[in-house]
């Protein structure tokens, strides 16, 4: 049982000392103590079943006991930083990600954020072009640093301090974009960003293969080819920004990208990776990788065999419980059934997603797509009463977004979709 300080307290010291900025989801804050596979549990032994798995972070579940075991017999052996000595923890995982990846992805930097594995990617980008310009999706969200938070695009995260260089391109958003699922109308932007924002030459482009904080936007079938292209064909390379989607949440794919039929020149990752652990990393190709040779790089933590030791746990965890069918399975199973909610419930105005990163948007009117900001924030409340956590974004924060851990069963799906189907008809 725990015998740690109240909520109360928590909150108390939370407000005082804590960033202001911080927020939570519910009136009153959960004191979440310990988790377990998909569940995690408060101060008063009340088991929640976990359907955003701390942002699409946990994939193999709350602590994993293989993967809690690797991170602490590398805690009691060795942590260090990895660029002085030679360590064999560090290159295992490198080696071990690199066969996950396709084609010449296979040169590895490690960071501790996606934040700082995009802020990396684009500067390799931006090195080995000898061009400044990239170009985002709108709505998309890549990080909170200078450079990244420039490819972020959505007011809501953006702070104003310079962002040089990055222009958005019209988000290829199949329920609210403008051409619905046209690629080809939606890369005329892309197209039109080369011509008259930029000297004809861009560093690159960076895109989610789903939009995670933005909603679960899936970009429209055959825009990442179409775009790819024109990026390519301006000098540019192609950032896969694999922070939400990779390690197997999607499901049909180990990678978002790959659900896209392309093979970008730099795919960044963080969040899944780790299993809840600080970790991200940067895979690009041997010839991309030379750029960094020019001066140092270095990062101090980026790799560090605690970190590593549990990536490669984590790896091993997705393959021995074959997670990614999982996702693929139940994940096609849930959507199926959420699509069955949007038939009893007017408020839904879309469901969509692939494998284990679903969304289901609210809306007060269909037809106008109104987004239903507040009936979400009582649902998930409703939702929070009966024991299941769920996520919420999407630039209106009218999106619900299921990111379980993959060990999500048929099960949970089915209370999932219960729980839902009663917090929906309570509003
Ligand atoms: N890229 C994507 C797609 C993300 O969702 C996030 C985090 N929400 C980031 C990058 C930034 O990752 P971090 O918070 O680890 O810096």
């Amino acid at each position: 049982p725990y015998d740690g300080p109240s909520a109360a307290d928590i909150a108390r010291k939370r407000a005082e000392y804590l960033s202001p900025s911080l927020f939570h989801f519910y009136s009153k804050p959960l004191n979440i103590v310990e988790g377990k596979r998909q569940y995690l549990y408060d101060e008063h032994g009340r088991r929640y079943l976990d359907a955003f798995a701390g942002i699409a972070t946990v994939c193999c579940g709350h602590c994993h006991p293989d993967v809690v075991d690797a991170i602490t017999r590398q805690a009691k052996r060795l942590q260090h930083s990895t660029v002085l000595y030679l360590n064999h923890v560090i290159a295992d995982f490198a080696e071990a990600l690199a066969s996950k990846l396709p084609g010449d992805l296979k040169v590895v930097f490690f960071t501790n954020s996606g934040t700082e594995a995009n802020e990396l990617a684009i500067l390799m980008a931006r090195l080995y072009t000898g061009s400044h310009d990239i170009i985002s999706l709108r709505n998309s969200y890549h990080g909170n640093a200078a450079g990244t938070m420039g490819a972020t695009a959505q007011k809501n995260w953006k702070f104003n301090v310079i962002q040089s260089g990055v222009h958005h391109a019209v988000n290829p958003d199949p329920y609210r974009g403008a051409f619905g699922s046209d690629a080809e109308k939606y890369v005329r932007d892309v197209q039109e960003i080369i011509e008259f924002g930029t000297t004809g030459q861009v560093a690159g482009f960076i895109s989610e293969a789903i939009q995670g904080v933005g909603g679960i936007v899936e970009v429209s079938p055959g825009y990442l080819p179409l775009a790819y292209d024109k990026v390519r064909k301006a000098g540019g390379l192609c950032i896969a920004d694999e922070v939400q989607a990779g390690f197997a949440r999607v499901g049909s794919h180990f990678w978002g990208f790959e659900t896209h039929g392309v093979v970008p020149d730099i795919v960044t990752m963080a969040k899944g990776i780790g299993n809840g652990i600080p970790l991200g990393a940067v895979v690009t190709t041997p010839e991309v990788a030379q750029v960094l040779t020019r001066r140092c790089y270095f990062n101090t933590f980026g790799g560090n065999p605690l970190c590593t030791a549990g990536g490669l746990a984590v790896l091993e965890v997705l393959e021995k419980e074959r997670l990614q069918e999982n996702a693929f399975v139940v994940g096609s199973y849930l959507k199926d059934r959420l699509r069955g909610l949007q038939e009893k419930h007017e408020i839904i105005g879309d469901v969509r997603g692939t494998g284990f990163m679903l969304g289901i948007e609210l809306v007060t009117d269909r037809q106008l797509k109104t987004p239903a900001k507040d009936e979400i924030c009582h649902a998930m409340e409703h939702m929070k009463d009966m024991g299941v956590l769920v996520g919420k974004g999407g630039f209106y924060g009218n999106v619900f977004r299921i990111t379980p851990p993959l060990c999500f069963t048929k099960e949970d799906a089915d209370f999932f979709v219960e729980v839902m189907d009663i917090a929906l008809s309570k509003l």
